[in-house]
């Protein structure tokens, strides 16, 4: 198994995209990206990447050899095919890699507030069990650069489902949506070693891409393959 997550840099996108964009939906040229992902698919040492239509739901996608290129309305998927690269395209969500050593079963899901509240990473946890026969105690947990409570202020209407994971600072209101992913994946047995998490808060840190801080920008990649 090999997964990276990707930064902003080595790319060949112009600004505002600059320079490793991997999302055609931002309005970049969509050879620039179509090189990028070239460049992405040569660092994860693939020739085959899967790209989600990502829409802040909670569909899962089971990738076979048949599986187009890009799956459309879908947050995330799960594989046991070797030399796919799955990908998570982010810009403050959070992009969840899922590894069964054992069973030798991949996934990767969008995680931003919507995709938090809707339960996606335990819902995949649940469909490797399912699907794959995976015990819980054996699924390793890669969360990678997000938007944290330092930066994710939000109106009061999107508390909900979040209230032990909110603070109020100078009459702002900020959710982490990343503490309460992990609380909800411990709940049904993931273990805690088996978690890692970046410290980096995209929109705190220039060498990410944000949206949040940056409006119309580019996207990242959280990728994983066998
Ligand atoms: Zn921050």
């Amino acid at each position: 198994m090999r997964y990276l997550f990707s930064d902003r840099f080595g790319g060949v996108s112009k600004a505002p995209f600059a320079s490793l964009n991997l999302a055609l939906h931002v309005e970049d040229d969509f050879r620039d990206v179509e090189k990028n992902r070239e460049i992405l698919a040569e660092k994860i040492e693939t020739n085959r990447l899967i790209f989600m239509e990502q829409i802040h739901k909670d569909h899962i996608e089971i990738v076979t050899d048949a599986t187009a290129q890009e799956l459309l309305g879908t947050d995330a998927m799960i594989s046991d095919i070797k030399g796919i690269g799955l990908c998570v395209m982010v810009a403050d969500c959070i992009p969840i890699l899922f590894y069964d050593s054992i069973k030798k079963v991949i996934a990767v899901a969008h995680a931003g507030r919507q995709g938090v509240a809707l339960n996606i990473a335990n819902k995949v946890i649940e469909s490797m069990i399912h699907n794959f026969a995976s015990k819980v105690e054996n699924i390793e947990i890669f969360m990678g650069p997000g938007i944290k409570s330092c930066c994710y202020e939000v109106k009061k209407d999107a508390i909900e489902c979040f209230e032990n994971y909110s603070h109020v600072h100078k009459d702002k209101i900020y959710l982490d949506i990343e503490k309460k992913c992990i609380d909800d994946m411990l709940k049904i047995g993931i273990v805690q070693e088996n978690i890692s998490s970046s410290s980096i808060c995209t929109c705190c840190d220039q060498r990410y891409f944000s949206y949040r801080r940056d409006g119309k920008t580019g996207r990242f990649c959280g990728v994983i393959t066998l």
